[in-house]
């Protein structure tokens, strides 16, 4: 895979949470255990993207670490979950395309502002990416991460496990004043200071919730920052189609598949290669991405 997202454009797929439910899931149960109770429907969501031209698909397991588990009672299903998301995705996506195993943040904060341990989170994500592995994974991606201790602690365990294969780090960034910052206070700059010398495949930035033209910015930022650091680290980037509406209660994301394909250009031409859709994009946006981009 290292060789194939080194020949340049290399296209993720696009939510799983909204086609989930777009296929009858019920908003609020736990996705991660559906890899198990409906593997029919998490691998019809990978045929989707597939077809609309994904290089890769994300492992249905952003939250499956004990942590985030234990939530919906499944603490002690993390191994089982995680084999089975990634065997689904590997059938989908056969040996020509790839498959990236999919790591969440656990939802808590590491001691002192919480009570995680940061042995026992590193266990954790390491107990995680085995599963993983297992299941036949080709590379791992630590995504909507915005502490810079936790992310740390999970590529120290995804590598720690995972021999030679690449790993992608990815924080999740608001738009702050004249800057950008995760929930935590990181800026993009101490992001890349400290994840790149931690040795990745690839750093970006996934989620947040700002307008197009605003991803547009941060990736040129995430560019100039990781190229000072770096000539061999690929730039990532997962944007949400645009900033959500809230409806009912309900975040709604309107940004139309040739407009998310208009700003993923952009996002492309300053130097970004690895491109997928976050929260509120399905595989309209990715075609309508791949169209643009190829
Ligand atoms: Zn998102």
């Amino acid at each position: 895979m290292r060789e194939r997202i080194r020949q340049g454009l290399f296209l993720l797929d696009g939510a799983m949470g909204t086609e989930l439910i777009a296929r009858g899931v019920e908003a609020g149960v736990c996705n991660d255990y559906l890899n198990i109770e409906s593997a029919d429907i998490v691998g019809d969501v990978y045929r989707s993207f597939l077809l609309a031209g994904s290089d890769a698909v994300l492992t249905n397991t952003f939250g499956a670490n004990k942590y985030a588990l234990s939530r919906h009672g499944f603490a002690d299903k993390v191994r089982e979950i995680n084999t089975a998301a990634a065997e689904i995705a590997r059938q989908a996506a056969g040996e020509k395309k790839y498959v990236l195993g999919d790591i969440g943040p656990t939802g808590d904060f590491l001691e002192p502002l919480g009570e995680l341990k940061a042995d026992e989170l590193k266990d954790a994500y390491a107990e995680q990416a085995a599963g993983l592995l297992a299941g036949g994974v080709d590379g791992f991606i630590i995504e909507t991460m915005t502490a810079l201790d936790e992310i740390t602690i999970a590529i120290e365990a995804v590598k720690s496990v995972c021999g030679q294969a690449p790993v992608f780090a990815s924080m999740a960034f608001d738009k702050a004043g004249d800057d950008f910052r995760t929930m935590m206070g990181v800026d993009v700059e101490s992001a890349v200071a400290k994840i790149v010398p931690l040795g990745v495949e690839a750093v970006g930035f996934n989620c947040g919730k700002m307008l197009l033209n605003e991803y547009v910015e941060l990736a040129k930022k995430e560019v100039l920052a990781i190229r000072a650091a770096s000539s061999e680290v690929t730039v990532l980037a997962e944007p949400n189609a645009g900033k959500p509406e809230l409806i009912d209660g309900k975040a709604v994301y309107k940004v139309l598949p040739d407009d998310f394909a208009a700003a993923v250009g952009k996002i492309h031409s300053a130097g970004v290669n690895i491109i997928g859709g976050c929260c509120g994009t399905g595989p309209a946006h990715i075609e309508a991405a791949a169209r643009k981009l190829r």
